[in-house]
């Protein structure tokens, strides 16, 4: 008998009719004889739900009970998906993280899974139970209840699969696949059959919200095969995988966006050694993440640095900066925070020119002006004014032909 993790979305999940359609489809396999390990997120909009009752309680919530709080959105899930299996006669049992054995980090918010005890789940396993496990979750060595971040019920699922050596990880969502664009702006997207990790991590990290990247980046160091499909529909999603993607010729597999981004520029650094490090040192010791960073040439010894981070971030971000500025004495601090960015990804990019030119005419034919471009070598994105983001997908789209089949398919 394989054994199979699944996740269902939290849209997927969002009432008690889903909820049973949900179990529904793990009693079918249950009963075709797979071993099933199935990952549930929070019903629809549970967390910001909880999040926003906080707002109304706390400016600085302790991050310790945030965590607990919004670890409760999954719990209510998973127990009522057990319940629903139990209607339909199939024997499930419903674990919390850290009844599943995943351990993390200490850092609330965004801890990181250091290992995962499975003997609890595969004893459940071998009493024939199907194991329905809270995504989003896990316990550190202080015994404290964790979170992994928003969107972070992906990793739960993948994780699962590489700790219980599973055949494969499922992830069932509201799309039927991992498309060439966000389907929900640009509806002559295509799904992928198959996109390689290395890829789909990329595309994610980029704004194609439809996987956590720590989920493809795991599936990666794991060699899990993942796939993404609908939990409404019973159709092959898209398949991550670790080969060469059959469809690499030279092509850009997806158009991505973040329509959430913000700039800062600190005007009149004074160019000497150390001081770059002196900026982003402090940081990321707040772990604050920064994305495209561009120093102009110095003039007079003078430079201005720029640099991209996520627009919730900006709040954070502009007092440290501000302060480091006064200290190293620049001029002045400049934020924007109404900026979005657009990428291509594909493997197809590495090895052949030409995909940056393509894409800066196809963004100008369109009147939108470029501010910043950052790249990898599977990737081009270009930051651009937030109300241009979605115009930005649909002309790239369209410039890179992606609504065509792909060429292993003609
Ligand atoms: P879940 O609640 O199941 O985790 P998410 O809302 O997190 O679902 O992810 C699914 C959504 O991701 C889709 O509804 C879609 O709008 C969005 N999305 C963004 N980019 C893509 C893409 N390239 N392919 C498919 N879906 C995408
Ligand atoms: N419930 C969490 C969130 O909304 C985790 C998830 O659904 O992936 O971010
Ligand atoms: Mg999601």
């Amino acid at each position: 008998m394989a054994l199979f993790v699944q996740k269902y979305g939290g849209t997927s999940v969002a009432d008690a009719e889903r909820i049973q359609n949900v179990a529904r489809r793990v009693a079918a396999r249950h009963r075709a004889g797979d071993k099933l390990v199935v990952v549930v997120s929070a019903m629809g909009k549970t967390t910001d739900q909880l999040l926003e009752l906080v707002s109304q309680v706390s400016d600085q919530p302790e991050a310790r009970e945030l965590d607990v709080l919004l670890s409760t959105g999954e719990m209510v899930t998973k127990t009522l998906v057990a319940m629903a299996l139990h209607s339909l006669g199939v024997e499930a049992v419903s674990l919390t993280g850290a009844q599943a054995g995943l351990r993390t980090d200490t850092a609330h918010g965004r801890a990181r899974i250091l290992g995962v005890e499975t003997a609890r789940i595969e004893r459940e396993l071998e009493r024939g139970r199907v194991v329905i496990v809270a995504g989003f979750q896990g316990i550190s060595e202080e015994m404290e209840v964790t979170t992994m971040g928003r969107g972070a019920s992906d990793i739960t699922p993948v994780a699962l699969a590489a700790a219980l050596d599973a055949k494969q990880c499922e992830i069932y969502t509201d799309v039927d696949g991992v498309y060439s664009a966000d389907p929900r702006i640009e509806p002559n997207a295509r799904k992928l059959s198959d996109i390689t990790y290395e890829e789909m991590l990329e595309f994610s990290s980029v704004g194609a919200g439809v996987l956590h990247p720590r989920a493809s980046e795991l599936g990666m160091v794991y060699n899990i095969p993942i796939i993404v499909a609908s939990s409404f529909k019973d159709e092959p999603g898209t398949i991550i995988h670790g080969g060469v993607s059959m469809e690499q010729f030279n092509r850009v597999r997806g158009i991505a966006h973040d329509s959430q981004v913000a700039k800062v520029t600190v005007r009149g650094v004074p160019d000497r050694p150390g001081i770059a490090a002196g900026i982003f040192e402090p940081l990321a010791e707040h772990r604050i993440s920064v994305d495209t960073i561009v120093q102009n040439a110095s003039v007079e010894r003078l430079t201005d640095l720029t640099f991209t981070l996520a627009a919730g971030e900006l709040q954070a971000a502009t007092p440290i900066v501000q302060e480091l500025a006064n200290k190293i004495g620049a001029a002045e601090v400049v934020a924007d925070d109404d900026l979005g960015k657009v990428s291509i990804v594909g493997t197809g990019i590495q090895s052949a020119p030409g995909y940056a030119s393509r894409m800066f005419r196809a963004l100008s034919d369109a009147g939108i002006n470029v501010e910043m471009i950052s790249t990898s070598e599977i990737r081009i994105t270009c930051i651009i004014r937030r109300a241009d983001v979605e115009n930005a997908v649909r002309a790239l789209h369209a410039a890179f032909e992606l609504e065509k089949a792909d060429v292993a398919e003609l």
